[in-house]
């Protein structure tokens, strides 16, 4: 199963980021979101990360001519219909990639890879809403894609081998490493990863630490590149949540209680640097803890 043109749903944080790896490794894109201006200020950022990347010499200005010339918009989602792969970067909420992948279906070749950039979702659960199990598999890009060199390769209980070889190659097309992880709630990465930034949030809630001195810890005590709180904002305290949830409700252990301060912040609207605040403000020259 050769693919060569791969449909993406979902034009923010990260379905621009997979659009951008995507088309520099000469796939055609189709990128498809609810809201335009999703998609017109998806295309401005690829084309700024695309210029970075010339003016730093890791790709020539005609790979980025070429490379952006790849990627097409719309706002229909049937037109994905003819690609051979589509990826799904939406929201991070279960009845929207359920409603996504149903209203899909109709328009889909026989042959059409599904897969989801889910953090947290259950694979299986998602392809048995589909026509086709055997080909639905989870594509867990890290953020940001260009940067980051790992894709997480989940496997739901149907999914057939042909399926997982022609992610794979996609895989190493595009330059990345994969990584198999089995579909139990936030796979490998999140699993890990997630309980680590809630326990930082818990450990703001009782006062053990500021925000400065829990991320100030794990950078120079635990050489973290970023602090857990800085991480959390990055990666959108709203997807923080929704994973926190996923690994409560799935595993069913109180250790994924998700703290009552990141429900806060997320009632608040307040999700990281896509809404300008989050456990630090964003809105000045430098960011400046909330708390
Ligand atoms: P985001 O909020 O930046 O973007 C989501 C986009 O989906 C928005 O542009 C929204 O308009 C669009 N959308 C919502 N409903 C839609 C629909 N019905 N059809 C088409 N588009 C729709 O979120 P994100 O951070 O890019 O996360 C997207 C997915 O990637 C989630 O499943 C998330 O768990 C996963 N993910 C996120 C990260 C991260 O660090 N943020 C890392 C890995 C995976």
């Amino acid at each position: 199963m050769q693919v060569e043109r791969v449909g993406v749903v979902g034009a923010g944080q990260m379905g621009n980021g997979i659009a951008h790896v995507l088309a520099l490794a000469e796939y055609d894109v189709l990128m498809t979101d609810i809201s335009a201006d999703a998609l017109s200020a998806a295309m401005a950022l690829i084309d700024k990360n695309m210029t970075r990347q010339v003016s730093k010499g890791a790709i020539s200005e005609a790979q980025r001519a070429i490379a952006l010339g790849r990627i097409k918009t719309t706002q229909t989602l049937s037109d994905l219909g003819q690609t051979d792969l589509v990826i799904e970067a939406a929201t991070e909420r279960e009845t929207i990639k359920q409603a996504i992948f149903e209203d899909l279906l109709p328009h889909l070749k026989p042959t059409t890879i599904l897969t989801s950039n889910t953090s947290s979702i259950s694979i299986t659960r998602l392809a048995s809403r589909t026509d086709r199990p055997e080909k639905f598999m989870g594509f867990h890009f890290m953020n940001p894609v260009p940067v980051m060199q790992l894709v997480e390769l989940i496997r739901g209980i149907a999914t057939d081998d042909e399926t997982f070889s022609a992610c794979y190659a996609v895989v190493e097309r595009i330059g990345k490493t994969a990584a198999t992880a089995e579909d139990f709630p936030a796979f490998i990465v999140n699993r890990i990863l997630m309980p680590m930034i809630n326990e930082a949030i818990y450990t703001l809630y009782e006062g053990v630490g500021s925000v400065r001195s829990i991320d100030t810890s794990l950078k120079l005590g635990a050489n973290h590149p970023m602090g857990p709180l800085e991480l959390a904002d990055f990666i959108g305290l709203d997807t923080c949540l929704a994973i926190m949830n996923v690994l409560h409700e799935g595993l069913a252990d109180t250790k994924y209680r998700p703290c009552p301060l990141l429900t806060k912040y997320v009632e608040a609207g307040w999700l990281g640097r896509k809404t300008n605040r989050g456990f630090y403000d964003y809105r000045g020259e430098t960011p400046v803890p909330t708390r």
